[in-house]
């Protein structure tokens, strides 16, 4: 019998950055018209949710860092793809191991979950308050499909796994569901542990073709029209460069552009700011109107912020993110 190769073991690291469609937000939360309290509070709202499925994740995260995983893997946060024109997929976490992939979804939602089919939705229980979601499973599904599709051509004998992890303390699951394996935070280790027993059907070449495969179709997360998903009227909205530490705009000095209101200091805010404004609506896509909406005259320094943004969004989808 010949002796099993011995695998290294390890604890992975993991760097999740704070989810892009904050910023997009927040600038766009600063140019609502003072009369749109409601709006504003909307907007509000709508970010502590985002936030509140962040620290879901980085909770995750922090468990994961502490399984030993079998070498060689690689750990993908927020993986956000374009399968085609119109279809994207975002998955929390994707693990892949010479072994396994595991995609997993995470969900930090309190209270009693039941899962309710013909139509499939989820229900939340908190506070004798009810509330209705998304059904968690159709979107596994589709995002499992989709990893499939993206690694149709590679043709490789990996096995694709999904969970559904339900993040935090104070979360109760009612109703038990067999569509998908269904995890708290400490069952994670477990399960993981479970899997890294199949056999490695993968050598460094092909996990490392299976990850290239993977980064090749990520791309950033931009929202499209947010004005007309908001109801919002882009002529209402206040024109300028505004400051990322307060409300206040910014006004161009010679080298820097210097908050008015807070008296902070950037040097280049027209990449970060030209981001959000073409998520905006795509009447902003003309260079006349981003000028205008920029506060700039000179169409090279359009030109310039255009190119370093292009640059920033480019180096997301060849694994250098
Ligand atoms: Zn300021």
């Amino acid at each position: 019998m010949t002796k099993p190769i011995p695998i290294k073991w390890s604890n992975p690291h993991i760097t999740r950055s704070i989810p892009p469609e904050l910023e997009t937000l927040k600038d766009l939360q600063k140019r609502l018209p003072d009369t749109l309290h409601e709006k504003s509070r909307e907007i509000t709202n709508q970010m502590l949710t985002i936030l509140s499925g962040h620290y879901g994740e980085v909770r995750i995260d922090e468990i994961l860092t502490g399984i030993l995983l079998p070498e060689p893997y690689t750990i993908i946060p927020n993986f956000h793809a374009r399968i085609s024109q119109k279809r994207y997929t975002q998955i929390d976490t994707l693990i892949i191991t010479s072994k396994f992939i595991l995609h997993i979804e995470i969900k930090n939602i309190r209270g009693k979950i039941e899962f309710l089919q013909n139509p499939s939705r989820m229900k939340r229980t908190y506070d004798e308050k009810e509330s209705y979601f998304d059904c968690p499973f159709t979107q596994i599904q589709r995002n499992h499909y989709a990893l499939l599709l993206m690694l149709r051509k590679l043709d490789l004998p990996i096995p694709v796994h999904r969970a559904l992890v339900f993040a935090n303390k104070s979360c109760e699951i009612v109703t038990s569901d067999k569509r998908c394996t269904i995890l708290f935070p400490k069952q994670l280790e477990a399960h993981i542990l479970e899997l890294s027993r199949l056999p490695s059907v993968l050598n460094k070449r092909q996990l490392k073709q299976l990850v290239n495969q993977l980064h090749s179709f990520q791309t950033p997360f931009l929202y499209e029209d947010i004005c007309l998903k908001q109801g919002l009227d882009l002529a209402t909205l206040k024109k300028g460069v505004f400051c990322q530490e307060c409300t206040g705009r910014l006004i161009q000095q010679t080298r820097n552009w210097k908050c008015g209101k807070c008296g902070s200091v950037e040097r280049n805010p027209l990449p970060r700011t030209l981001k959000h404004l073409l998520q905006f609506s795509s009447e902003l896509e003309k260079s006349k109107e981003l000028r205008k909406w920029l506060g700039i005259k000179s169409q090279q320094t359009l030109y310039r912020a255009r190119k370093t943004l292009m640059l920033q969004i480019s180096s997301i989808g060849n694994g250098t993110s």
